[in-house]
């Protein structure tokens, strides 16, 4: 097919032949896998994926790609969801009763990383694992360790429920157009069970939120309003810390500190 590639849309086509057999190497798809992929686009990774799988759903928003699919796929191989993947309820695929989990792959559109990211969080609990492509500065924020530069609240929220893997770095030149900036593939496997557990996950996320709302300042500041002195003392952590200076297991130990106080 003919087709100009949409900037809007996040469009860079992985065309490196190797890098692709790489990235389907690490997915590693089993014939019976419930797997969905969010951006098909041209079908790089599409073309081989449905050669292991005996079906697989994909979710694109491009309506020139979704007509090409819907002539070029034999339809009981694919079925093709023509959806903004940050709206779409991937809660809906599958059967009713939700007894097999999804494995989730894609080349992302790197303009809507972080909310695609944060959309499949909130439904963790129906996914095995994901794997995607992303700028390598995500995954590094993704997988960032405590205490450096790249750690934030994205590293805080997703290793919270995610155990993550950084796969390996791909350079521009595998796609077409080339974007600007360097590519990671990432595995994400959420944990069988939490490691540290936050009693109100939405207090958890409010205390990471503002932690990091002004990610220069000590969090007796950033934390005003919520954590006192006395309260520092008791979790036995150093006010003029940083967000960044903070583990999971604190974030959330603070969290449940506010929770037993407000309860
Ligand atoms: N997987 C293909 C294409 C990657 S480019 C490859 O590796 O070559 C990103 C793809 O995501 C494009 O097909 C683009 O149309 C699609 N896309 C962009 N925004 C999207 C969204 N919000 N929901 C679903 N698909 C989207």
């Amino acid at each position: 097919m003919k087709h100009i590639p949409k900037k809007r849309f996040g469009q860079n086509f992985l065309t490196d032949q190797a890098i692709i057999q790489a990235l389907v190497n690490a997915i590693t798809p089993q014939p019976n896998d419930l797997m969905v992929e969010i951006g098909p686009g041209l079908g790089a990774l599409t073309k081989p994926l449905i050669k292991d799988l005996q079906h697989l759903h994909v979710v694109e928003i491009d309506r020139d790609i979704i007509s090409w699919m819907q002539s070029f796929y034999p339809l009981d191989k694919i079925t093709i969801h023509n959806s903004d993947a940050l709206k779409f309820d991937f809660k809906s695929i599958g059967d009713s009763a939700n007894l097999q989990k999804l494995r989730v792959v894609g080349n992302l559109p790197y303009n809507i990383s972080s909310p695609i990211l944060f959309h499949l969080l909130d439904n963790v609990q129906t996914i095995i694992d994901m794997h995607f492509m992303l700028q390598k500065e995500v995954v590094e924020r993704m997988v960032a360790a405590t205490s450096t530069p790249a750690y934030g609240r994205l590293s805080v929220m997703l290793q919270y429920k995610l155990n993550m893997e950084y796969l390996f770095t791909v350079p521009p030149e595998a796609f077409d157009p080339p974007p600007k900036i360097e590519s990671a593939f990432i595995r994400c496997v959420p944990h069988a069970s939490l490691p540290f557990t936050a009693a109100d996950e939405k207090l958890f996320a409010k205390v990471v939120l503002n932690a990091f709302g002004q990610r220069r300042k000590t969090l007796r500041n950033t934390l005003k309003g919520m954590l006192d002195d006395h309260g520092f003392t008791q979790l036995d952590i150093n006010p003029q810390l940083r967000a960044e200076n903070l583990s999971v297991e604190k974030f959330v130990a603070i969290a449940n500190y506010l929770y037993n106080h407000l309860h």
